[in-house]
């Protein structure tokens, strides 16, 4: 592969004399370091410091201009996962007329996307943390298509899964090592720096024990558009792949086993009447597993990144988690939530080992692959009695490494039992209609008229009209939620309805103002916005 930046050759000259003059100009997007992408005309990088360099001249740019808080703690994150110490960006600042006893600059004239990739060694990080953020960072920016050129800026090597990254774009992505040999001053003519956070979905403990995000914003919809254009560059055909359903056993050959394989591919296939294949990262290609997962009724495996895969199953696919001893599911969802995000369609279940006697564990192994042979024996004695590793932080607790490496022998019929409370008949896609889930409108041209009987009694008739968008759509069900709140008070009384008028007349006071909020709901779940206000006086 080709490390030459670019066959179109550049005017060197006026490359150069644009730098001088113009130096450096920055505009970013975000608020704060954690959600900035900053966009780069003449972005410079000092192999030799190993720092980024803005020039400034009386043209440069820098948006925002933070002063020293550029320091506090950083300008941006240069990795998707969010505000970690050894992920931070920053560059120095010289003036441009430095460059006069600098080394010559060498300038790539691709659009580059600058990044931290986080763990590239591991396929759920490779996924979760590198692939789809740099996906959609790159579907931000017009700038970057295809032609893109990935700078990895986090100081590994290629690692085990550089074939993945390389599919993003049609140019050989550099790592950081490799940018020595281009020159000891690069200047980027046009750059992107760091990764949009918008598809992640899990927080891996740094401060607070491993969970969900708080606030996930992908639905299953984005992550089946990656999925697709994968499958594309990839090249993976359907052609060879079983014509019937099948189940697949997604097995890990180094650590954390299932001892009774076998067996288990066996009961599957008896109990669901389907083929069940076996498929690792060891003993098949990358195309070869996309492939045979995204035509599968059910994948099975240990939990672990190789589950990132699930990602590729069709939609009404079931995804059977298995967590060894003392591992307590609720507590490690990486695979859970990406199963379970809105519109992924799919079906998740886990299953845990309880039985003491079908795990077995590995006291002597290396501290990183769960031994605990370095530690205190109480500690150990308290480790081994425990039955439930507590929740912890990230990354070196030996107790939940220790347990996380065991291996296991599956109860067949408490697994069974598991996935039959959730698959009551043949587990895979159905030919099913996906809701479309998408929400109403405000209700429309909202209207009140009051009527006083007596001194005691009052009525309040409320009509609205459908949102606007309910006439193109095919929605089963439609309701109307409406409050009814005494002007000045806290509470107020809520209804739901399937009328388009309503008279109340339950606690309306005579000669009271009331503020009526109305918004309209699909199928129970799909909450619209509340129309304006409404002021009913009585
Ligand atoms: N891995 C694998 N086979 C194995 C063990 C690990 O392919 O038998 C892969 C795994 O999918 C992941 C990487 O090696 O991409 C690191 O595995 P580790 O156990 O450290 O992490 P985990 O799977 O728990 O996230």
């Amino acid at each position: 592969q080709s490390q030459e930046l670019s066959q179109v050759r550049i005017d060197y000259h006026a490359a150069l004399q644009a730098l001088v003059e113009d130096g450096t100009k920055m505009v970013c997007t975000g608020r704060m370091h954690t959600d900035r992408i900053c966009r780069f005309e003449s972005l410079c990088y000092s192999t030799e410091a190993e720092e980024f360099v803005f020039f400034h001249s009386s043209s440069s740019v820098m948006l925002p201009n933070l002063g020293s808080r550029r320091f506090q703690p950083a300008l941006l994150d240069l990795s998707s996962v969010e505000d970690h110490n050894t992920q931070y960006f920053n560059f120095v600042e010289l003036p441009a007329a430095a460059l006069k006893f600098m080394p010559k600059p060498v300038f790539v004239p691709d659009v580059a996307l600058i990044m931290n990739r986080f763990n590239p060694d591991n396929l759920m990080h490779v996924f979760h943390d590198d692939l789809l953020p740099i996906f959609y960072t790159m579907q931000q920016f017009p700038d970057l298509d295809l032609e893109t050129r990935l700078f990895f800026m986090e100081g590994w090597g290629e690692g085990l899964h550089f074939e993945l990254y390389r599919l993003l774009s049609s140019k050989q992505p550099l790592l950081r090592e490799q940018l020595k040999t281009l020159g000891r001053l690069l200047c980027f003519t046009k750059s992107y720096v760091g990764l949009s956070k918008i598809t992640t979905w899990y927080q891996y403990g740094f401060v607070q024990p491993q969970g969900p995000k708080a606030n996930i914003l992908v639905s299953g919809s984005e992550i089946r558009q990656f999925k697709t254009f994968m499958m594309e560059r990839l090249n993976v055909s359907l052609e060879g792949i079983p014509g019937e359903e099948y189940i697949i056993v997604f097995s890990r050959t180094i650590n954390r086993l299932i001892l009774n394989e076998a067996e288990l591919i066996l009961a599957l296939a008896q109990e669901f009447q389907m083929k069940t294949i076996t498929v690792s990262i060891e003993d098949h290609t990358f195309s070869e597993i996309v492939r045979l997962i995204s035509n599968a009724s059910m994948l099975v495996s240990m939990h672990g990144a190789q589950l990132v895969l699930s990602l590729f199953l069709p939609r009404g696919a079931t995804v059977v988690e298995l967590f060894p001893f003392a591992i307590n599911p609720e507590h490690y969802t990486p695979y859970k939530t990406l199963s379970t995000l809105p519109g992924m369609d799919l079906q998740y279940i886990s299953w845990q080992n309880t039985e003491k006697e079908n795990t077995v564990t590995y006291p002597d192994r290396p501290w990183d692959q769960g031994g605990i042979a370095h530690l205190d024996k109480t500690e150990q004695e308290r480790i081994i009695k425990s039955s439930e590793v507590p929740r912890h932080l990230c990354c070196r607790n030996p107790e939940w490494l220790f347990r996380i490496y065991q291996d296991t022998k599956i109860n067949i019929a408490s697994l069974i039992q598991v996935i039959r409370q959730t698959v009551k008949t043949k587990p895979g896609p159905k030919k099913q209609k996906w809701t479309s889930g998408l929400y109403p409108g405000k209700v429309r041209d909202a209207k009140c008229q009051a009527s006083v009987q007596g001194t005691s009694e009052a009525k309040l008739s409320v009509s609205w009209q459908i949102p606007w968008n309910l006439k193109y759509l095919k929605v089963r069900e439609v309701r109307y939620e409406v409050w009814i709140q005494e002007q000045g008070e806290n509470t107020y009384m809520p209804y739901i309805l399937s009328q388009q008028n309503h008279t109340f007349s339950d606690n309306i006071k005579p000669f009271t103002n009331y503020l009526v909020w109305i918004r309209c709901i699909f199928n129970k779940n799909l909450l619209g916005p509340f129309a304006d206000v409404l002021v009913c006086s009585t």
